[in-house]
């Protein structure tokens, strides 16, 4: 691995095609942003700024160099957990830009409160920037408000937290939903990509493999818990969670929790899973469904 890639700070050209972009790390890495939150920068002359990532000056700082004087015309945000959009406000002041994105529904969970786009957009809408068209595609899953944005030219589509390098994206429900996440993949897979920019880790160069991938692994992972649930009969999400992940570490198991519950809910809608409790009480039973 090129160490150089994962120092936070630094700009580094991306360099997938035509349109210049480049990714400024963030000093941001833990256990659930892996090295770190990616926010690029899109263009050469009025240019964009994807994820600005969260408010701390050093990056903000980061960003400005990147920027070297040009003009920000744009800030995408894909959604508005702690790590993506809080340096949003500090940059719009700095730049004056305007700020393209969708504002957290109120029962979300972890959420940048503070976060208000300057418009509206419908999905697919086109905005052409200086050199270079950046789509606006609603892939809601993760959160409801999450959105993908796909540099046209160049096939290049900036994913957030829809799809990771290196990992699977939490699936946080009630907010976030399985079913929505499955159709917001599905919905990429018509669109011509060539490469996948992440909110975390590294560039992706094949689109369709990787989206295969992560299809296949929800597919795997619901089969699994529709395993557990026959084999242990009514289970809480506390006794299912050791069973359907048992191959996630420990220390991952709160999360994996979020995700399975957001099977169920799935499952529970495709009538092969059924509880008499409410969805979001760790004390609710879940079995298989009966007829
Ligand atoms: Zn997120």
């Amino acid at each position: 691995m090129d160490e150089s890639r994962f120092i936070a700070g630094q700009a580094i050209a991306v360099g997938t095609g035509k349109v210049s972009v480049q990714r400024v790390l963030c000093a941001n890495a833990s256990m659930m942003t892996g090295p770190g939150t990616n926010t690029y920068v899109v263009g050469e002359r009025d240019v964009a700024v994807v994820d600005p990532g969260p408010d701390m000056p050093v990056h903000t700082d980061a960003i400005m160099q990147a920027l070297a004087g040009r003009p920000l015309k744009w800030i995408f945000v894909t959604h508005t957990h702690g790590d993506h959009s809080p340096g949003t406000s500090a940059l719009q002041a700095l730049t004056g830009a305007s700020v393209i994105g969708m504002a957290p529904s109120p029962d979300a969970l972890y959420q940048d409160a503070g976060f208000s786009p300057d418009r509206l957009f419908k999905d697919g809408e086109r905005i052409v920037c200086d050199g270079f068209t950046i789509q606006l595609i609603h892939t809601p899953g993760h959160v409801s408000n999450h959105v993908c944005f796909l540099l046209e030219e160049d096939g290049l589509l900036f994913t957030g937290d829809h799809i990771l390098q290196g990992t699977t994206p939490v699936i946080l429900p009630p907010d976030g939903d399985m079913g929505d996440y499955l159709a917001s993949l599905e919905h990429l897979r018509g669109l011509p990509l060539r490469a996948l920019a992440p909110g975390h880790g590294e560039i992706m160069q094949d689109p369709a493999q990787v989206i295969s991938t992560l299809v296949r692994h929800r597919m795997r992972r619901e089969q699994k818990i529709i395993t557990a649930l026959q084999d242990l009969g009514p289970a809480t999400l506390d006794t299912l969670v050791l069973h359907a992940y048992d191959d996630v570490a420990g220390h991952l198991l709160p999360w994996a929790k979020k995700t399975l519950l957001a099977h169920l809910i799935k499952l529970q809608r495709d009538h092969r899973a059924s509880t008499d409790g409410d969805a979001t009480d760790v004390a609710t039973l879940w079995a298989p469904h009966r007829d």
